[in-house]
């Protein structure tokens, strides 16, 4: 059976795909569907945003869809960047730029104070049109300066207190353990028996 990732980012699909490795499924994405028009993300919430990524993309495919919309809310900015996260420093911002708008904002801001959260909200569509949410966290602080290598967007300066290092400095196998997007997905396996029995 096809299961389309919503998405075009590759390290997402790539954690997608490690995740979901032993389900007879076969997974696409939005690469697989190059017809399909750019989906603006304008939702004020993660969720209207996946719930717009995932009805889009099964009305186009007929497919079982699964859409995410995640982001990372910081504490001391009320949230922020949240639904923004990918564009914090700007439209066409990268992952450079926005990390340094964030160590920007966070500047002499003391520890105890750049607690932070990332979100995934996880959205599923069947082509009859009945659609299922779930939704997982990971929490950390921001830290001043840039650490590892691995990840992508702000796992640099995310810190996770348990382990004492951040995202990029985790390895993905352990990332794909602990993050948002891991907790969200494992909650969407428990379902999927149910949701969807074929597979
Ligand atoms: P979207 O979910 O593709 O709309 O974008 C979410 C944005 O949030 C990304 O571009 C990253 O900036 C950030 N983000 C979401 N998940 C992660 C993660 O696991 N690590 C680092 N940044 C993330």
């Amino acid at each position: 059976m096809d299961i389309v990732i919503a998405t075009s980012n590759q390290n997402k699909l790539k954690e997608f795909k490690a995740l979901l490795k032993g389900c007879a499924v076969t997974i696409l994405s939005l690469k697989d569907f190059p017809r399909i028009p750019p989906i603006v993300e304008d939702g004020k919430s993660f969720y209207e945003n996946a719930l717009k990524k995932a009805t889009t993309v099964v009305h186009h495919t007929g497919k079982f869809t699964i859409a995410d919309d995640s982001g990372l809310e910081v504490e001391y900015l009320g949230g922020k960047p949240g639904v923004y996260s990918s564009r914090f420093a700007g439209e066409d911002a990268n992952d450079e730029e926005n990390n340094a708008r964030l160590l920007k904002e966070l500047q002499d801001v003391p520890f105890d104070k750049r607690g932070a959260c990332f979100k995934c909200v996880l959205v599923m569509a069947k082509p009859e049109g009945e659609t299922a949410f779930v939704e997982g966290e990971c929490k950390g602080i921001i830290i001043d300066e840039l650490r590892g290598h691995y990840g992508f967007g702000y796992d640099p300066l995310f810190l996770v207190p348990e382990y004492d290092k951040t995202f990029s400095e985790i390895k993905p196998e352990e990332k794909n353990k602990i993050s948002h997007r891991a907790k969200a997905l494992q909650k969407l396996l428990k379902l999927l028996p149910d949701y969807l029995p074929e597979v």
